[in-house]
């Protein structure tokens, strides 16, 4: 990434004031529900500005919950007319959002939808994306569910980002980093509250530092080598530790509705032979109902068996199929499960075995 200089907190909230006066959409960690979560603020009153890990993602940004894709209507002569909302979407500033987010949503879910690898893109979400500038904060403290460092990024690591603030801690410093034209475009932007022109050797020494003490706070540690060789090996499909440590799931679908990574989505139609839509809608692998034919078989009867799914699609599937990672680190999945399912006692017994398989003769 670029230096592009340093900022003062005032001078980022102001940016948000313009921004939003100008009719940007700017989308920060708020208060919604009393909750942390990242919404659309008007101004930069709003912005939660001491927090961790906003509840949710930012995908909802550039993948809806719902949308509608099209709607139609019968006419008179029994003709159909089909319609499409606009797809004038806004421009959209996502500030705050940390390094884990940055890279599951702007390299992994894109890969997703791009395109590159399947004949079909999504273009509502290409288009989504392409009027959005990521402008993420580094994070100066991980807690307990967090595992970003162990998956390959960390807490500055720039992967997704257009733009990467991060505090030293020096008097309020913030430095200020772009790697895309559109995080050009925002730093442009700042005006006068960027201060160009310090040493520059000195600045990155500065943000290194406060991205390497960070770095030495994460405790969940794994070799997710040792995980994807484990996957890779057809007879551990039915390993023991997938019915044990699956059984208590509930099928809630929460991990995957955090989970910056998570894509599965379902179309309904809605309405009948007079009129209707058809409405884009989250859905989730861990629903009893995903994935059964139309035969009603259901390759996934039991539940442990849909996590197994989960834990094959972020730490092999993904890597397989587009080559990133299915899984970046948030420990949203860790953190929020309703009934303790973590991911990382999953990836850490897999390792073990791995390690164990490495060491016999
Ligand atoms: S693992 Fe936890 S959060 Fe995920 S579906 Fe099961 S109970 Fe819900
Ligand atoms: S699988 Fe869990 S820890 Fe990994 S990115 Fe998704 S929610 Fe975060």
């Amino acid at each position: 990434m670029k230096l592009a200089g340093t900022i003062r907190p005032q001078g980022l909230w102001a940016l948000v004031d313009h921004l939003t006066g100008q009719g940007v959409r700017v989308v920060a960690p708020t208060l919604i529900d009393g909750l942390c979560q990242f919404g659309p603020v008007d101004s930069a009153d709003q912005v939660v500005k001491d927090y961790l890990l906003p509840q949710n993602t930012f995908k909802e940004f550039l993948f809806p919950k719902e949308e509608r894709v099209f709607t139609w209507l019968k006419r008179e002569d029994g003709s159909f007319v089909v319609d499409q909302p606009s797809r004038d979407f806004p421009e959209t500033v996502i500030l705050g959002g940390r390094p884990c987010d940055a890279a599951a949503i702007g390299v992994s879910l894109r890969s997703v939808f791009s395109g590159d690898k399947f004949e079909h893109a999504d273009p509502l979400f290409l288009e989504r994306f392409e009027r959005t500038t990521v402008v993420s904060v580094s994070c100066d403290r991980p807690d307990l569910s967090c595992f970003c460092t162990t998956m390959g990024l960390g807490p500055d690591d720039p992967t997704g980002s257009d733009v990467l603030i991060t505090a030293t801690g020096l008097d309020g410093e913030l430095v200020v980093e772009v790697g895309s034209p559109k995080g050009e475009k925002f730093a442009q932007r700042l005006g006068s509250h960027l201060v160009t022109g310090q040493p520059e050797t000195e600045l990155r020494e500065r943000r290194s530092q406060a991205g390497a003490e960070a770095r030495k706070k994460f405790v969940r540690v794994f070799d997710i080598e040792h995980v994807k060789s484990f996957l890779d090996n057809p007879d551990n499909f039915d390993d023991e530790m997938f019915a044990r440590l699956g059984t208590k799931c509930v099928s809630c679908g929460v991990c995957t509705f955090e989970c910056p990574t998570c894509h599965c989505f379902d179309f309904k139609d809605l309405g009948g032979t007079e009129g209707g839509e058809r409405v884009k809608v989250w859905d989730s692998c861990q629903f009893p109902v995903f994935t059964v034919h139309a035969t009603g078989h259901q390759p996934r009867p039991d539940q442990w068996q849909r996590y197994r799914n989960r834990f094959l699609c972020k730490f092999k599937i993904y890597e397989d199929v587009f080559d990133n990672l299915g899984c970046t680190g948030c420990g949203r999945c860790v953190r929020d499960c309703p009934v303790h399912v973590d991911i990382t006692s999953y990836a850490m017994q897999a390792n073990k075995k791995q390690q164990l398989i490495q060491v016999t003769p």
